[in-house]
């Protein structure tokens, strides 16, 4: 034994490396990760590293898979607080009503800034506790406005999840159809709570920070685009938007071209850019964002209970467009459903069983989510140097987890319940199961009375 004293050494696992990526990554049977503050010392045979280091802790991960922590890309954490609401569905004929009633009537345009808070840290903990260490966060609400941003940003803390964070611009009027007013003082308004975002979390200041939230082409003029780009370069941070998850037709009617032309031409594009959705585009918009170097997050159950389609991700990979995963906090907030939806619904959509392999799946919420963050070098595989954002899955399965099954695992078998222990910068959120950070059934409770009070605003019955 040397004297090489570290925090936390994880020994006697089946760990999966993921670095570079999950075709190529090590899967070491009897593996160990050592940790020493917020990252990795050394990763490698569980029994060398016992040799080698000294830990204050150690965890035997005999039976169980050590991984890095998932990232998702695509996020509305406030969105929980419509979960079951008991709406009059009949008045959603079509993507637009839910647009305009679900998403916004019913609950952005309502929802205040405890509502935010309750909900992030409701669903902060859910994530951590299925497998997601790091979220990137748009955040929604023009009544919890200004210091919304502040209150999710507390939330996320509390919970010990890795996040970035930012207000969505729009130039949209609350209460007013979109398509017959907007407003670039809404849109100026965001954009401040950005920027006083930025400045209170600068960016590489430390777990969280910020990305700005531009909502889409559609709600937004020319010149609030080019000002978003403007922002974004200034503080340094990237920027999260929607594109193209409405038909296209609507964008080319107010601006006479498509999201991602106007997207370019006023600057937003770059490879800083996460663009949720990507549904309804040409072979020519896919060239765009392909030559932009554009992250997409790809949503695929949000996209199915619109009706919006299915992205053709197979020809966005074929394309070289970065493919990672969001989910919009609509329904489950376990990583395990949209890694499987995502391996499935492609299949099915292209009756073609061998698009979309469980390595390609995984990823999309491993080292391309990552990259698309700007975090490749901290997070998504685990590695000398990054950061200890790990898991530890107790795997229920009714074959061997071993090297030759372990991958087949995520898509058959795997199940946000069965992550045991999770680790964000080298600190333990979640232990045997359960937050150590917050009470569950705390967080759980403000955040259905805050549900409740929002139902009451939105008029459903409760
Ligand atoms: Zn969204």
């Amino acid at each position: 034994m040397t004297d090489a004293r570290i925090d936390l050494l994880i020994k006697n696992g089946l760990v999966l490396t993921f670095s570079p990526d999950a075709l190529t990554g090590a899967i070491i049977p009897g593996g160990g990760v050592a940790i020493a503050g917020d990252a990795i010392v050394a990763v490698g045979d569980g029994a060398e590293l016992a040799k080698k280091y000294a830990p204050a802790k150690t965890i035997d991960a005999a039976g169980k898979i050590v991984m890095p922590g998932f990232i998702v890309t695509h996020s509305h954490m406030p969105y929980v607080l419509g979960h079951n609401m008991p709406v009059d569905f009949s008045q959603l004929r079509d993507f637009w009503d839910m647009l305009q009633k679900m998403g916004w009537e019913w609950l952005e345009d309502i929802t205040t800034q405890e509502g935010v808070y309750a909900a992030t840290r409701y669903a902060a903990v859910k994530m951590l506790k299925s497998g997601t260490t790091t979220v990137c966060e748009l955040v929604e609400g023009p009544n919890a406005l200004p210091g919304v941003l502040l209150a999710s940003a507390r939330a996320m803390e509390e919970t010990g999840i890795r996040a970035q964070l930012g207000y969505e611009v729009t130039e949209r009027v609350p209460g007013e159809h979109i398509l017959k007013s907007a407003s670039p003082a809404n849109a100026a308004r965001g954009l401040e709570e950005n920027i006083a975002f930025f400045q209170r979390y600068p960016k590489g200041g430390g777990r969280i920070e910020g990305r700005l939230g531009l909502h889409t082409a559609f709600t937004n003029s020319r010149a609030t685009m080019e000002k978003a780009r403007q922002v974004a370069d200034q503080y340094g941070v990237g920027i999260q938007t929607h594109i193209a998850e409405i038909p296209r037709a609507f964008v080319v009617e107010k601006h006479g071209m498509s999201a991602p032309r106007i997207l370019e031409e006023t600057g937003v594009l770059g490879p800083d850019v996460i663009a949720a959705h990507c549904i309804d585009l040409t072979d020519e918009d896919v060239e765009i964002l392909a030559r932009n170097k554009v992250n997409i997050a790809h949503t695929p159950m949000t996209n199915s209970f619109g009706g919006n389609g299915v992205a053709r991700v197979p020809y966005m990979m074929e394309k070289g467009l970065n493919i990672t995963l969001g989910h919009d906090d609509f329904f489950t907030l376990d990583i395990s459903e949209y890694l499987r939806y995502t391996f499935l619904l492609h299949k099915a959509h292209n009756a073609n069983a061998g698009l979309l392999p469980v390595f390609q799946v995984l990823d999309m919420a491993l080292g391309n989510a990552a990259r698309a963050l700007g975090l490749e070098k901290q997070i998504g595989s685990l590695a000398a140097g990054k950061k200890a954002d790990i898991l530890i899955i107790n795997p229920d399965s009714p074959t061997p987890v071993a090297p030759c099954s372990v991958l087949s695992f995520f898509d058959m078998t795997f199940q946000g319940r069965q992550v045991e222990t999770v680790i964000v910068d080298g600190r333990i959120v979640v232990e045997k199961g359960r937050s150590t950070q917050v009470d569950e059934d705390e967080t759980r409770l403000a955040c259905q009375e805050q549900a409740r009070l929002l139902w009451r605003k939105a008029g459903a019955m409760i």
